[in-house]
């Protein structure tokens, strides 16, 4: 792949001038741990490269918590999200076919990816609850993002993804095409031990090629005995990169107000007429396996999970489905 390389006084300093006519959100680590910041100059300096994961999945970015779909937008500026761990980045792939689709195209969230410029960030480390590669996701972006970016020895690297990256980086002078093949072996040895570390802590947990078979099987205690720790706040769905249900709630006036949904809620199938075929607990949580793991490979040919962990670690009833997966091949 091409890349170009800026040192990281005048990549910063390329940041402050896109400030003056972007919006730039970036991963930035702070005493919680990392997660994306709206950046101001004084914040440049502390940016945070190739630390795996902000806490906050991309979707948010393109799918805000609740939108009046009816009200007239002001012009937004053009954005740019910096330090996108991959998982988040194939999670977004997932949300494209959905909301791009064919015969549904969504306005606001085409409006919002048109607008964005996405900068990757190659993972060198790993968090205790990353399983990207058990599905065949790279800690490291090669698609769909507009660059990735590096930071190796005080200079910047950026792995020209897409054509809109590509006219990004071409108007930044102070950056030049890397033809050194040292440097692009270096990274590329990075990229290796980050795979083989992720490898070598998921070694039992089923890959996606087993996962849909292993939650059809009819297995239902497995799903009873871990749906009893959960209290159905719906912090698994809300951290993931790629859940994206939603309610259109009607206001006075014929204003419609879409609002993330969850199928962890209670209620979340609930008819006019009364019925809801998810009432029990253990069903609504079995739901959210099938979605990601059964019914979503059918619909769009990829399991609706990235590994980001995010889930386990949201989840107040430390439920770890990583477990539940051991679980279920055994
Ligand atoms: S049905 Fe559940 S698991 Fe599937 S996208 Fe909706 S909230 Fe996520
Ligand atoms: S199901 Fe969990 S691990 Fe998989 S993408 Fe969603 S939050 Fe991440
Ligand atoms: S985060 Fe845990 S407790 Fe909350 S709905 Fe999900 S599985 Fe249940």
């Amino acid at each position: 792949m091409q890349y170009y390389s800026i040192k990281k006084e005048e990549w910063d300093k390329t940041l402050e001038q896109l400030l003056l006519s972007h919006t730039i959100f970036a991963a930035v680590k702070n005493e919680f741990g990392l997660d994306y910041e709206l950046i101001k100059p004084e914040d440049i300096a502390g940016i945070s490269y190739n630390i795996p994961k902000p806490a906050t999945p991309l979707k948010s970015f393109f799918l805000p918590v609740r939108e009046n779909v009816t009200a007239v937008r002001a012009p937004q500026k053009p954005r740019i999200i910096l330090g996108i761990p991959n998982c988040d980045i194939e999670g977004l792939s997932l949300l494209d076919s959905i909301y791009l689709d064919e015969d549904f195209d969504d306005i606001f969230y085409r409006d919002r990816r048109e607008n964005t410029i996405l900068i990757s960030s190659d993972c060198f480390g790993k968090q205790e609850h990353c399983h990207c590669l058990t599905y065949d996701i790279k800690p490291y972006s090669e698609r769909i993002s507009d660059l990735a970016a590096v930071l190796l020895d005080g200079i910047i690297m950026l792995r020209i993804i897409t054509g809109k990256g590509e006219d990004f980086v071409r108007k930044i002078p102070q950056a030049h095409q890397v033809t050194d093949e040292k440097i692009m072996a270096s990274i590329n040895d990075k990229h290796k031990v980050a795979e083989e570390s992720l490898k070598s802590d998921h070694i039992s947990l089923p890959g996606y090629s087993k996962t849909g078979s292993l939650v059809s099987k009819p297995n239902m205690e497995i799903f009873v005995k871990y749906s009893s720790h959960c209290v159905s706040c719906g912090a698994c769905t809300t951290v993931c990169p790629t859940c994206t249900c939603f309610l259109l709630i009607e206001k006075p006036g014929f204003e419609k107000v879409k609002q993330m949904d969850a199928c962890q809620y209670p209620g979340f199938e609930r008819v006019a007429g009364g019925e809801d075929a998810l009432f029990e607990l253990k069903n609504r949580f079995r739901n959210r396996y099938l979605c990601k793991y059964v019914w979503k490979p059918e619909k769009f040919s990829s399991i609706a999970c990235t590994g980001c962990g995010r889930c386990i670690e949201a989840c107040i009833g430390k439920i770890n489905k990583n477990e539940l997966f051991i679980e279920l091949a055994k």
